[in-house]
């Protein structure tokens, strides 16, 4: 029986997989979910041969199931081509204690461009299946790295319009920048005064306006989302890690069939849901270890069973992490309750009301695959500046997250299996906090002679997302205050 899509909210009637990812959003508010998690028809050593091409088509393939071969097969050319500055589009640096595997060689150099390269050309391969005439809006909340990412996958594509809204202080000044500068006369760009919840609440709330769908299909456009929540952002995200399993058999590193271990930097929680997901298709995955920067509402979680989002936001030198309500965190919940949408209606109620839930002893349970943690802004530092030393590797602080739960990991359980480290951003994206972490000599110096500087040290040229906005004019200068957000948008449409 192929894979059809439920919401996590409510068992009505299933749709397709191009229905889900032109919805983007269940009318309940509830996230879609394949009716059940599909196996690897295809053995490891046989993937193992492929480039990554070959295993996105191997693993998107039983997800995306009224897309024909030849739909599918043109995506992912279309995708995964020169944009990305090498043929192996994620590989994978060993060092001494880890293998960092690389998911910023795209467009924009952060790990949102392995799923949005592709999603414009689902979406509007989707919109022809289902012989859509409207305009489809895409609507997007950003921490910094999905704006620009899905600026670049939609900007002139025909049939669609891009709004992306970000915290106005709570992003890097390089993220910014890329933002601001992005062309395309279908891009709209917008800094609110809030933070990244505040922007993800709004365009949720955006979502199930009614009233306004109504509007918006009465002047021919409907609305559509890049962010994680769409599975058409959250399979691409799975095939990375099976063809990393793949790599590392293929290299003989590892054995057919040996576990490994996997670490994410996590933030809206897709990217580890995505590795999740990868477990139960059947690649061998023994723990999955979440890393939380200061906004560690995941490592309480994991940790009491409560999640509870009442506490102080901080801004962290990982702005792509600074989120207190991580969405996809739902899916999770769905499955931990043993595919329950009226407990996971009720959880995310609760959510919304009180910012607080608690799961059963039983829900807990099934979260023995999970491992959370957080690294302070201190250890996050002192992660990047020994890397550096230890391996002449210089990590993103986002990574840097990530590897200093790792090493935390290892010495309190002695666990020694051998780990994948998802590697989300190029360090030249977060220049600043990256230089800082290794010489506090750096602290005087510009943003882009911060960019040289890093370019010398760690002896990499210098990106081309990075060479184009060196110069490029700003062509976004648009504020507004959270709850502004949806005039906003009808002013833009012309509502
Ligand atoms: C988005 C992002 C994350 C968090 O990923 P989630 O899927 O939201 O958990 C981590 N690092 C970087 C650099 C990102 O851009």
């Amino acid at each position: 029986m192929s894979v059809v899509y439920y919401s996590t909210r409510s068992k009505g009637e299933p749709i397709s997989a191009s229905q889900a990812i032109l919805k983007g959003l269940s009318d309940d508010g509830g996230l879609f979910v394949p009716s059940r998690i599909p196996e690897l028809d295809v053995s490891l050593q046989e993937l193992s041969k492929m480039d990554y091409p070959g295993v996105a088509y191997e693993v998107m393939k039983l997800y995306l199931s009224d897309f024909t071969e030849e739909e599918l097969k043109n995506c992912i050319k279309n995708a995964y081509d020169e944009k990305f500055d090498t043929r192996e589009i994620a590989p994978i640096v060993k060092t001494k204690d880890a293998y960092f595997l690389e998911l910023f060689h795209g467009a924009t150099i952060a790990f949102k461009d392995m799923a949005l390269s592709i999603l414009p050309h689902l979406m509007t391969t989707a919109a022809r299946k289902n012989n859509i005439q409207n305009e489809i809006v895409i609507l997007t909340a950003t921490s910094g790295d999905t704006g620009k990412a899905a600026l670049a996958g939609f900007a002139d594509v025909e049939g669609t319009r891009i709004i992306v809204f970000y915290p106005k202080n709570g992003v890097s000044p390089i993220q910014e920048k890329q933002m601001v500068t992005q062309k395309g006369k279908n891009t709209y760009v917008v800094g609110i005064h809030g933070n990244f919840d505040d922007a993800q609440t709004g365009v949720k709330n955006i979502f199930s306006d009614k009233a306004l769908a109504e509007t918006m299909d009465q002047k021919g456009f409907q609305f559509s989302s890049a962010n994680s929540i769409n599975i058409g952002r959250l399979v691409p995200q799975i095939c990375y890690y099976v063809y990393a399993y793949v790599k590392l058999l293929e290299k003989g590193e590892i054995e057919e069939g040996e576990k490994i271990n996997v670490v994410v930097p996590t933030g809206n929680f897709g990217n580890i849901l995505a590795a999740f997901y990868a477990k139960n298709m059947g690649l061998p995955i023994g723990k999955l270890i979440c890393a939380s920067n200061e906004n560690k509402v995941l490592y309480d979680f994991f940790d009491t069973g409560i999640y509870d989002k009442n506490r102080k936001f901080v801004l962290t030198s990982s702005p792509s992490m600074d989120i207190l309500i991580s969405s996809n965190l739902e899916r999770l919940i769905y499955y931990i309750a043993g595919n329950d949408a009226d407990k996971t209606k009720e959880l995310m109620s609760l959510l919304s009301g009180q910012g607080k839930y608690e799961i059963t002893p039983k829900m807990k349970e099934n979260l023995k695959d999970f491992y959370g943690n957080y690294a302070s802004e201190e250890k996050t530092a002192a992660a990047i500046k020994d890397v550096y030393f230890d391996n002449d590797y210089i990590m993103d602080t986002h990574t840097a997250v990530a590897y200093s739960v790792y090493k935390e990991y290892k010495e309190t359980t002695g666990d020694t299996t051998k780990t994948i480290i998802a590697s989300t951003a190029s360090p030249f994206k977060f220049t600043r906090s990256v230089m800082n972490a290794i010489d506090k000599k750096y602290e005087t110096l510009g943003d882009f002679e911060l960019v040289d500087e890093l370019s010398k040290l760690g002896q990499i040229k210098v990106p081309n997302a990075i060479e184009e906005i060196r110069t490029a004019p700003v062509v976004h200068n648009n504020q507004c205050d959270a709850a502004d957000m949806k005039a906003t948008v009808e002013k833009y449409l012309g509502l």
